[in-house]
């Protein structure tokens, strides 16, 4: 079963908007959670999705998954999957996240969102993060991250606490599906760090 995707801007979309609550270990295991993360892989591989959480599918509670198939990385440059930082990431899920900063220092790409179809925006993250949680079998799980795949948990545990990457990112930075994916999802770092300095005004140390 494939799940509908909350969109911002839907009348029910206050979900996207509110923490979600935290799951105890007999919730993790119960056949509806069980069969809740089942329907969002589906769901995420059908899109297709890198991550998806719970409250964009309409449940607010603490559980997110990811997965960065290679087949992902196909048309995109080596050298730039390479400065991203982006690598496959197997498929995994990850419930009640607890996030710290590994390393403040921030990258500067564009941002997507299932739940903010049509656009993009640039959004600093930071490189190096390491993430607590528990699994689907409600086991332990530490994570470090760096380059995309820190971008991706950050992008998600932040859909858990009500945020939105549209929350943070200058609306100036907009750009369409369609320049992003005919250009910028292609360009360098330092292409994506010029246009966010002469987009915001902002001067960013080179
Ligand atoms: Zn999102």
């Amino acid at each position: 079963m494939v799940l509908a995707i909350v969109q911002h801007g839907d009348t029910n979309d206050d979900v996207l908007h509110r923490p979600a609550r935290l799951l105890s270990r007999d919730e993790i295991l119960s056949p509806e959670i069980q069969k809740l993360m089942s329907a969002m892989h589906k769901t995420m591989r059908h899109l297709p999705g890198v991550g998806i959480a719970a409250p964009q599918v309409g449940e607010s509670v603490q559980l997110l998954m990811i997965e960065d198939l290679a087949k992902n990385h196909h048309s995109i440059p080596a050298a730039i999957l390479a400065e991203r930082g982006r690598h496959p990431i197997p498929f995994h899920i990850l419930i009640n996240p607890i996030l710290t900063v590994f390393d403040v220092a921030e990258e500067y790409y564009f941002e997507g969102c299932l739940s903010v179809q049509g656009l993009f925006r640039i959004l600093p993250r930071h490189n190096k993060v390491k993430v607590i949680a528990l699994n689907e079998k409600a086991e332990p799980v530490t994570i470090e991250a760096s380059g995309w795949y820190a971008r991706i948990l950050q992008h998600e545990v932040d859909h858990l606490q009500g945020r939105l990457y549209i929350d943070m990112a200058p609306d100036t930075t907009q750009v369409s599906v369609h320049e992003y994916r005919n250009y910028w999802a292609m360009a360098t770092k330092a292409e994506i760090r010029a246009y966010f300095c002469q987009k915001t005004g902002i001067q960013l140390p080179s």
